[in-house]
């Protein structure tokens, strides 16, 4: 199984860090978890195309990530894709894209009439609303969702990709809880958010309030090297950084104070092979 990571950042615009996305692809199968702005760029950057996946899976409603939603399944078009997209989503997804398909209706139909292509079958959505539980089994992969902490939004799902004797877990965006530790025990790659409450001060429109009200539903890094402890992770991966830009070594020094194991920083494009242990980043590749 191999992930990659196409946009690490978080509802803050980085011309460096795209908004949150990750392919994941094993054997002939390729999933798309999340659809932060920039993911179709990031998409074809990394080796593949709206047309190649096989689901979408959504770990909440956010915004930052489902913003480029309708951009995946328009390009998947242009990118010739002749079958339905299927999307897994929490509750509300369904709503979601049928109200984003409606916005663009007059204008499809008239790209549909106007550019004469011979399918249509990628505008065809099927939405499975999910609880936590098994989502996907097939004889060679496995993906559930388990729940964790993002109140306010009431969905919000982590996901776990298992192959044999490959475990990836993505906590999606989650303050600490039980739920993922459990879901994430021994897990070869967990791929968790990480909010860096040193890098934020009240300035422009953003208070103390606000930045504290933020940080309740995502992962403190000074909370994170615990939980990566607890979950026995074999490696964590830095995702859905907030701020995107930050100082690394504080950040590697704070989590190293809980966490023993192999601490990787995530960057757009870094792709991690789970069956090789080797992440490959531009022209670096190393082995863990
Ligand atoms: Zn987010
Ligand atoms: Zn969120």
């Amino acid at each position: 199984m191999k992930m990659t990571l196409l946009g690490t950042s978080c509802p803050a615009v980085s011309t460096r860090r795209f908004g949150p996305a990750s392919l994941v692809r094993h054997m002939n199968q390729s999933f798309l978890v999340d659809c932060g702005s920039g993911c179709t760029q990031r998409l074809l950057a990394a080796g593949s195309t709206g047309r190649d996946l096989d689901a979408i899976f959504l770990t909440h409603l956010h915004s930052d990530h489902v913003i480029d939603l309708y951009q995946v399944i328009i390009s998947s078009w242009h990118q010739n894709r002749d079958k339905p997209q299927k999307i897994y989503g929490p509750k509300g997804t369904r709503a979601f894209v049928q109200e984003t398909m409606k916005l663009w209706q007059l204008e499809r139909e008239a790209r549909i009439a106007h550019e004469k292509r011979r399918s249509i079958a990628a505008f065809q959505i099927d939405v499975v609303e999910f609880e936590a539980g098994s989502l996907l089994k097939t004889a060679d992969l496995e993906v559930h969702a388990f729940p964790v902490a993002h109140a306010p939004v009431k969905s919000a799902f982590g996901f776990v990709f298992e192959a044999p004797g490959q475990k990836l877990v993505f906590s999606g965006d989650t303050g600490p809880c039980d739920s993922l530790v459990e879901a994430a025990l021994n897990a070869d790659v967990l791929v968790h958010e990480v909010f860096i409450h040193e890098g934020l001060a009240p300035v422009g429109l953003r208070t103390a309030e606000g930045i504290h009200a933020v940080q309740s539903y995502h992962t403190l890094s000074t909370d994170l090297g615990s939980i990566a402890t607890k979950a026995r992770a074999g490696c964590l991966i830095l995702n859905h950084f907030v701020p995107p830009d930050f100082d690394p070594k504080p950040l590697i020094a704070t989590l190293r104070q809980a966490y023993s194991g192999p601490i990787i920083i995530g960057e757009d494009l870094m792709t991690f092979d789970l069956e090789s242990k080797t992440v490959r980043y531009k022209e670096l590749s190393f082995a863990l």
